[in-house]
């Protein structure tokens, strides 16, 4: 299975889809991120991101290369471009991005250039949102903005690599990595974790909402089932 992660900046990959990212990747699944600002105007983050895909089994990275904190500023359709390209070009049947009422401008714009790069008729059957922490769950609770999780994902085995791939993090020029209590803390990676587990009976868990999901004959027949 080809899985593509699309991450606003260096990190979200990490904190919001880390553990399912590198159980994908145990499975035998290829995974590519496709984080969209440069990571490294201010955090010099790049590099982080590169020794965190490889904690994490990821195949392949791709930076868009634009300006952190200011995905907003430009058309969306220069974003939805090269996220078009990269999807004719990796054909993801899966696609993890962020929730689009994200407190942070940049992570909606993510989402919505998502939405249109992976459009019915993209070849991608499934696409999920994820938390990004500290910014998912600092949203106003007002206008159906509140993250409302549907699928959870079982990361009891892959936890410690998600934890140890935030650590690359710590090595920023600007540390994205915080004390706890900070929802960018190792600690409070794990305490998210198991309340997730706890919501659903497992250990621990990563949370995310499906968009959309599209169940083909042809996806069921592929493997013969
Ligand atoms: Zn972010």
């Amino acid at each position: 299975m080809r899985v593509l992660v699309v991450s606003a900046h260096p990190d979200d990959e990490t904190l919001g889809a880390g553990g399912t990212v590198a159980r994908h990747a145990r499975r035998g699944d290829e995974v590519w991120v496709c984080v969209l600002t440069d990571g490294r105007a201010p955090y010099g983050a790049a590099e982080c991101t590169l020794r965190a895909a490889d904690v994490l089994g990821v195949k392949k990275v791709v930076f868009l290369g634009f300006t952190d904190q200011r995905l907003d500023e430009g058309a969306l359709l220069d974003v939805i471009r090269p996220l078009e390209q990269l999807v004719a070009d990796f054909r993801p049947e899966v696609v993890y991005t962020h929730y689009g009422n994200d407190v942070n401008q940049d992570h909606r714009v993510a989402f919505n250039a998502t939405m249109v790069a992976t459009r019915p008729g993209s070849g991608v059957r499934r696409v999920l949102s994820f938390e990004a922490a500290s910014s998912t769950e600092w949203v106003p609770p007002f206008g159906g903005n509140v993250f409302a999780p549907s699928v959870y994902v079982d990361i009891t085995d892959t936890l410690q690599a998600k934890v140890d791939a935030m650590r690359c993090y710590s090595d920023a020029r600007e540390s994205e990595v915080r004390p706890y209590p900070h929802p960018r803390s190792y600690e409070a990676i794990e305490v998210y974790a198991k309340r997730h587990g706890v919501e659903c009976g497992l250990y621990a868990a990563e949370a995310f909402m499906l968009v959309r999901e599209v169940i083909a004959d042809e996806e069921e027949t592929a493997d013969g089932t």
